[in-house]
């Protein structure tokens, strides 16, 4: 009996320790998104649909996650919200999701409060926000691709959505509960339509960020400095112009459902 308890026992400390190592060779995603944005957007008094302070923000602060956390590979956002991408070989932390997690979601939070009067000026930042993690697995660079098209895709829907929902309150004087009715069962070419003939829109002239969100990459740049430099055998210190490639986070407004994208920046699959 002794024995028998001993093997339960030692099953319930692994199971606690749940070592929560992910698989390896899988991209990792962490996704975040703001809690009850519904109600901050409104208490912040965001322009609607697309506010340019918020999404600005939203793209400093995933910056600083890519530039201070190890390993992420690509991110893309979207309104509230965040996707960040690791690399499928990284080591970091030993692969524990919950690191992975933490780590993203305090980052991105504090980085939120510590940047919003840079973009928000005179509008106080009135409470503390908080977003929500989740994190998902993919095996195959064709999962993440697929992964990402739907994210670009939920952007997409959301914005034909709500450029013509604000259309009808803010020029037609709908009440939100008229436009939401109006819009009741319309496919995607009513909405386009819509937006042609009674406000004169061509909806494929809206800005790219607002119609596909943002796509943060890796990419070299060559940066020119001058430096101070004090040559031996002069008295004066001299200033000279050096150049130096280093490794900046990139925002793009580009499509990622297709495979131009993908044949364009191939190193982000290749590692
Ligand atoms: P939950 O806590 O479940 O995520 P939520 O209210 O945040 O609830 P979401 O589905 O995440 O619900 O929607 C985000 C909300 O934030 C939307 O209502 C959207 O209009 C608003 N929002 C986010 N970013 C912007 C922005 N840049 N400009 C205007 N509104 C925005
Ligand atoms: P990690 O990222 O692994 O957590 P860490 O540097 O935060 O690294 P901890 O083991 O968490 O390591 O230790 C916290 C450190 O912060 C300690 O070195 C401790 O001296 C310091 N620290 C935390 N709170 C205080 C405090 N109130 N006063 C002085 N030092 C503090
Ligand atoms: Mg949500
Ligand atoms: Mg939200
Ligand atoms: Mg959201
Ligand atoms: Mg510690
Ligand atoms: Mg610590």
């Amino acid at each position: 009996e002794l024995h028998q308890n001993k093997a339960e026992y030692s099953f319930i400390l692994i199971s606690l320790s749940a070592d929560d190592t992910v698989l390896p060779n899988c991209w990792i995603v962490v996704r975040l998104d703001g809690r009850n944005f519904h109600r901050f957007s409104e208490q912040h008094e965001f322009k609607k649909p697309n506010d340019d302070r918020a999404l600005q923000l939203m793209t400093k602060c995933a910056q600083t996650v890519m530039q201070e956390l190890e390993d992420i590979a690509i991110a893309y956002g979207q309104s509230d919200e965040y996707s960040f991408v690791f690399k499928k070989k990284s080591r970091w932390f030993k692969r524990r999701a919950s690191k992975f997690m933490t780590h993203v979601v305090s980052q991105f939070s504090s980085s939120y409060v510590f940047y919003w009067k840079d973009y928000f000026k005179d509008q106080q930042l009135l409470y503390p926000p908080g977003f929500d993690g989740r994190i998902v697995l993919y095996p195959s660079n064709q999962n993440l691709k697929d992964y990402l098209s739907w994210r670009q895709a939920d952007c997409h829907i959301n914005n034909l959505y709500n450029t013509v929902f604000w259309m009808l309150v803010q020029r037609s004087g709908l009440t939100p509960v008229q436009a939401q009715e109006r819009l009741q069962g319309t496919l995607a070419g009513d909405k386009n339509e819509i937006l042609f003939s009674e406000f004169n829109i061509n909806y494929n002239n809206e800005p790219l960020i607002y119609r596909k969100g943002t796509v943060l990459i890796w990419q070299k740049v060559n940066e020119v400095i001058t430096k101070k430099i004090k040559l031996p055998k002069e008295e004066e210190e001299k200033e000279v112009e050096v150049t130096r490639t280093r490794t900046k986070v990139v925002p793009l407004h580009c499509d990622i459902i297709g495979d131009q994208f993908w044949e364009e920046y191939p190193e982000i699959l290749a590692e």
